[in-house]
């Protein structure tokens, strides 16, 4: 059984290149996924969130895999509501997973929902709009980062769903530490190169979510994508994650079907070491031949009333 291969985060921790999604997974069949994922796959990064609702049983499955805690790399994310409330909120995800420190704890979104609102995770105003917390500085959220990673609770701090313009204005002059990943939607049809590029040039390692175009892996059926699978031997899925895995980009393939949890790690590897430049070129061609989407559109743009949501890129 091969492991993924690992590459190093700004701060010197090494994090697999290849991780499990576990979003949308039911807390009954996550438990098995990630025992399996774990012990019989050769999975050792576990993509995780507070807002998924099944950290206890990511844990539990943790747990059963039987393989010690410090050879697995455990990301969980901050919820929106909680931008006020770093240190509670890492608690809550730490007590749930049943572990005494993440090697990864990421803000969510790059925005502040009222704590005290109608809802603890989507609080809305009366006209049905998010209610979001418009005067909330990131860099308070940010700081409070800073502070659980000197107190070692969590090994790396990092970002989701942030642009540019919030990690140049919000962040990055203001911090001490700068953010060890951005994870965002990123396949097929939403390469971001030139995003990729600037992230790459301030030592942020790019998180791939949504690598197989999320619910019903729709990216499969790419012609492309099938063509370049044929050719090499491989299912289209591990052309699909072997193109990132190949371009150092972390990918967080979900699945709960064992067969898919294996096929995409083993498939991914096999596919990173045979896809040849003339592949990876086409492949990074796609999204501009009209294919270009965000598959991943909550309405925060329309709730900060941006006028060109839904966007292709990442904006917030
Ligand atoms: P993915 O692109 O990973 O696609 C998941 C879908 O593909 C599921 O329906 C799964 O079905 C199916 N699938 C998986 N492997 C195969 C295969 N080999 N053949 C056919 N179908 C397959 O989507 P996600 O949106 O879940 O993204 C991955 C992860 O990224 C999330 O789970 C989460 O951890 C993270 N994420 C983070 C976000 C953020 O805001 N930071 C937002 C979205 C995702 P099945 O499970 O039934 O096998």
């Amino acid at each position: 059984m091969a492991l993924s291969p690992t590459i190093k985060l700004n701060n010197g921790v090494e994090i697999p290149i290849i991780g499990l999604g576990t979003w949308q997974s039911k807390p009954e069949e996550v438990i098995i996924a990630v025992e399996y994922a774990i012990k019989e796959a050769g999975y050792r990064h576990i993509d995780c969130a507070w807002a998924y609702g099944n950290e206890k049983e990511v844990g539990e499955g943790i747990r059963r895999s039987g393989v010690p805690r410090s050879e697995i790399f455990v990301t969980s994310k901050l919820w929106a509501t909680r931008l006020n409330d770093v240190e509670g909120a890492l608690d809550e995800s730490l007590a749930n997973l049943g572990l005494d420190y993440l090697d990864l704890y990421l803000i969510h979104w790059p925005i502040h929902l009222n704590p005290k609102g109608n809802h603890p995770n989507f609080p809305t105003l009366p006209n049905g709009h998010r209610d979001v917390v418009r005067d909330w500085p990131l860099r308070d959220t940010w700081a409070q980062l800073e502070a659980v990673l000197a107190k070692g609770k969590v090994r790396a701090i990092g970002v989701s769903n942030a642009s540019e313009r919030i990690l140049e204005e919000e962040i990055l002059p203001y911090a001490k530490v700068v953010p060890a990943v951005d994870q965002i939607e990123l396949h097929l049809y939403n390469p971001q190169h030139k995003f990729i590029r600037y992230l790459k040039s301030k030592g942020i390692v790019p998180q791939a979510y949504s690598p197989l175009g999320s619910t019903g892996a729709s990216l499969l059926q790419d012609e492309v994508a099938v063509a370049i699978a044929e050719k090499h031997g491989v299912a289209p899925a591990a052309v699909l994650l072997g193109w990132q895995v190949a371009k150092g980009i972390v990918t967080l393939p979900k699945s709960v079907t064992p067969e898919r949890i294996k096929a995409n790690i083993e498939g991914a590897l096999a596919a990173a070491k045979k896809l040849t430049a003339e592949d990876i070129e086409k492949l990074d061609g796609v999204a501009a031949t009209g294919k270009e989407v965000r598959l991943i559109q909550p309405p925060w743009g329309v709730d900060l009333g941006f006028d060109n949501w839904p966007v292709k890129y990442q904006t917030l």
